[in-house]
């Protein structure tokens, strides 16, 4: 916002510098005309008088004119680069006071989130606990066995929801505390360890060859959203496909790619995948697999928080790329 001010000023500041450096460069010229014209004219006029001799207010001085323009010049730089400076910490601070209820408003909506999800969480756990002791009963009726078991699940989807919630809200808030030299191979393995039985469980392999570099990270929040993107990529391909996980330099930064060969995501749909309880529309996606559409969220607001991007490419019915961009350890 501040660039913005900052922008608007210097474009002000700098076309009407420009219209004044023109106007007094065109007066200096007209006044050298004149000047010039009256030094011909005394030629003219007093041929006997030799050039050395002559009065020192008729001689044209070109030197004089040009400094002047070049004093014009100077003044009109250092004038706008005061301006830049004061407006750039003017800016700084109204933009600052501009945001503060905005961020006032997004600080007590995610208290709000975290405190209703924190609350929520008690009687979830022992309702779980309750329903997962009545179902160890033997003397429950099958009926009522198969009612418990879709309470469970249920359940189960509470749980999942209101922990993601209270990640999500505890990432937007983490500045980067806790952050330490990180071997990006031990994350990839990490994650790749996690989902290794979702994996297992639908016959699909995964490639691991990403290599060592090293970061400043949370480990153990960049893990999770490795975690994530590989949690989707197996959740959305079909059984016995492959996972590619490598990894490349480039410049300062390092790219993780994730790339699987499932169900891919429409060309509209890309834009909204990272936003809150966003899930494609893709008829398979809903119905079949379990989810909130807050992983993807959760994923990218770990990565901002590592100053990294995170982007995809994909092709409906061919498969998904999503690549990591993180900076290195200097
Ligand atoms: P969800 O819990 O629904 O998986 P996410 O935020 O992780 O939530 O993902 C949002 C949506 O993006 C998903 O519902 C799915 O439609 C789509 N998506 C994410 N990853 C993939 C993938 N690898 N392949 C196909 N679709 C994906």
């Amino acid at each position: 916002m501040t660039a913005w001010y900052l922008l608007i000023i210097m474009l002000i500041s700098g076309s009407f510098s420009v219209v004044m450096y023109n106007l007094h460069s065109h007066e200096l010229d007209r006044v050298e005309q004149a000047h010039r014209a009256r030094q011909n004219q005394f030629f003219i006029l007093r041929s006997d008088v030799p050039p050395q001799s002559m009065p020192r207010h008729i001689i044209i001085n070109a030197d004089i004119i040009e400094e002047a323009k070049n004093r014009l010049k100077t003044m009109l730089i250092l004038i706008n680069l005061g301006i830049l400076g004061t407006s750039s910490v003017v800016g700084y601070f109204l933009a600052g006071r501009t945001l503060k209820p905005i961020q006032t408003m997004v600080d007590e909506q995610n208290r709000f989130i975290t405190d209703a999800s924190h609350e929520l969480r008690t009687p979830i756990t022992s309702l779980r606990t309750e329903i997962e002791v009545n179902l160890r009963d033997k003397k429950v009726s099958k009926d009522a066995r198969k009612l418990l078991e879709s309470n469970l699940e249920d359940v189960k989807n509470l749980q999942m929801l209101s922990d993601n919630l209270i990640k999500l809200t505890q990432y937007q808030n983490t500045a980067r505390t806790a952050f330490t030299s990180v071997a990006l191979k031990d994350v990839i393995d990490d994650a790749c360890q996690k989902v290794a039985n979702l994996a297992k469980h639908k016959k699909i392999t995964i490639e691991n060859s990403v290599r060592e570099y090293a970061l400043v990270a949370n480990k153990q929040s960049l893990t999770e959203a490795f975690v994530i993107l590989l949690d989707n990529a197996i959740k959305y391909s079909p059984n016995n496909a492959s996972v590619i996980v490598g990894s490349k330099p480039m410049g300062q930064s390092v790219v993780v790619v994730i790339k699987d060969e499932g169900i891919g995501i429409d060309k509209e749909d890309i834009p909204h995948l990272f936003d809150r309880f966003y899930r494609a529309d893709t008829s398979r996606t809903k119905k079949d697999v379990e989810g909130f559409g807050l992983g993807l969220s959760i994923a990218k607001q770990i990565i901002d928080n590592h100053h990294g991007t995170i982007s995809v490419k994909s092709t409906v019915g061919k498969g998904s790329t999503f690549s990591i961009q993180l900076p290195r350890k200097q």
